[in-house]
């Protein structure tokens, strides 16, 4: 049978296997396996040619009987309705986990943002605010960037939506430029907070991370912060990094600057000089101590799995690795940190920064750091005192399941609390 690649149908099965193993109530169980609100929407936008062009979007809010919901917005040519469903439920799992009173939402739009200039991406940007300015605000629904979307972007919808209102409404997304009220140490602190659990994973293995290897799958916003962060916090060699036009190795270690320089200046990776050529597939299957996926969803599956080497597996990208490789990779040696434990820095970033504009009082980056630490450090010890707790009751379940566990009976008991089964 072919293998489930739909983002959504994968996300469900997630769900359904944390819920037999702690034996979730069904109807808890069924509220939670659906979106609580789906919105699909087209955007005209008048392009530099002066046409007008429409543009297919969405916004999930999965479920917000802890919070209101919170997840970030994706420009993407491939975009679907599925993928932003399984995103949006990931993030009722990631801010549950790391205990943030927020429910969980993902948006999207159908487009190629390398085919546009900056002002049809502002006019798109804006057009999507005024399309749903009224399903969203600082106490409904908090949008942020993700794949394809920048602080630049996140300003524009600010603005578009503080029009609509009528008065400056900050806290309305995060993500923005520090001009505008964005937090410090916003931009990396999703990788920041990936650097936090591999430490701990690390601790944990006993892997030194000072002669550890890396590779990267992806330099964009959380592949690139990944690179230079884990060189500096833990003198770790990067080997690998790719972006979609393919990878780049070198044995001895890349240099961050060169890499930077060949992306800025060329737009890919491998223009950088002197190192080998790989596809993204081979990358992944590398000899490495840590491979990060940073990219895109379903790259690890039942085809692949078996050939993955990495001593720990450092989920930065939302769902990286498929239900068919998962099963896998728990039957080998892999320490698989699943995504939304470990790229759960973004959205405890985003959340200091809704707390600073909400309050109008403004944190020095090491504040930022620190209470980022503390909360993601909680989470990782979290996810393993749940999983050797279920297995001390005989019950094997992998990282995944543990952590999934424990957001879920956070969610579940909060809809018990409000009456809603
Ligand atoms: P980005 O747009 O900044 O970068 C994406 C990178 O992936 C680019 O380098 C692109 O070239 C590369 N890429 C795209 N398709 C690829 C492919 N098939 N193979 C290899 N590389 C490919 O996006 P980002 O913000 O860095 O997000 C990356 C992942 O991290 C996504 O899954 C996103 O949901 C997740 N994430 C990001 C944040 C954040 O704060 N940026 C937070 C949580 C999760």
């Amino acid at each position: 049978m072919a293998e489930e690649l739909n983002p959504f149908k994968i996300a469900q099965a997630q769900l359904d296997e944390a819920a037999r193993v702690m034996g979730l109530d069904e109807q808890a169980h069924q509220i939670l396996r659906e979106p609580m609100r789906t919105l699909e929407f087209n955007i005209p936008v008048r392009m530099r040619d002066g046409k007008t062009r429409l543009f297919r979007a969405f916004r999930v809010q999965h479920n917000d009987a802890r919070g209101p919901t919170k997840g970030g917005i994706r420009f993407h040519p491939k975009e679907t309705l599925d993928t932003v469903r399984a995103l949006a439920s990931w993030m009722t799992w990631k801010v549950a986990l790391a205990d943030l009173p927020y429910g969980g939402a993902k948006g999207g739009i159908i487009c190629d943002t390398k085919r546009m200039n900056d002002y049809e991406l502002e006019g798109l940007s804006r057009g999507y605010i005024r399309a749903l300015w009224r399903f969203i605000g600082p106490s409904i629904d908090i949008p942020a960037p993700d794949v394809y979307t920048t602080p630049q972007i996140m300003a524009w919808m600010m603005d578009e939506y503080s029009k609509m209102a009528g008065h400056n409404e900050f806290g309305v997304i995060t993500g923005k430029p520090l001009e505008v009220w964005g937090s410090q140490g916003r931009n990396d602190s999703t990788a920041m907070g990936a650097m936090y659990v591999l430490r701990e994973a690390a601790k944990y293995r006993r892997l030194n991370l000072k002669r550890a290897t890396v590779a990267i799958q992806g330099f964009g916003n959380a592949g690139n912060f990944a690179f230079s962060l884990s060189r500096k916090l833990f003198g770790s060699k990067v080997v690998a990094i790719s972006d979609s036009n393919g990878a780049i190795y070198d044995n001895g270690g890349l240099d961050y600057d060169r890499v930077l320089e060949a992306k800025e200046k060329y737009g890919r990776v491998q223009a950088y000089r002197g190192a080998e050529r790989l596809t993204n597939e081979q990358l992944l299957e590398l000899n490495v101590d840590v491979l990060i996926p940073a990219a895109i969803e379903d790259q690890i599956t039942g085809k692949n799995a078996d050939n993955i080497r990495a001593k720990i597996l450092l989920e930065l990208a939302n769902g990286p690795v498929t239900n068919d490789a998962d099963k896998i990779l728990s039957g080998k040696k892999v320490f698989d940190l699943p995504d939304f434990l470990v790229n759960s820095g973004g959205v405890i970033g985003s959340y200091f920064e809704w707390l600073q504009n909400n309050s109008g009082y403004y944190w020095k980056a090491d504040e930022v750091y620190r209470r980022l630490d503390e909360i993601i450090t909680k989470s990782f010890r979290d996810v393993i005192a749940a999983q050797e707790a279920y297995a001390k009751s005989g019950k094997r379940v992998s990282t995944r399941t543990a952590a999934y566990t424990i957001a879920v009976d956070r969610v579940a008991k909060a809809m018990k609390a409000r009456g809603w089964y």
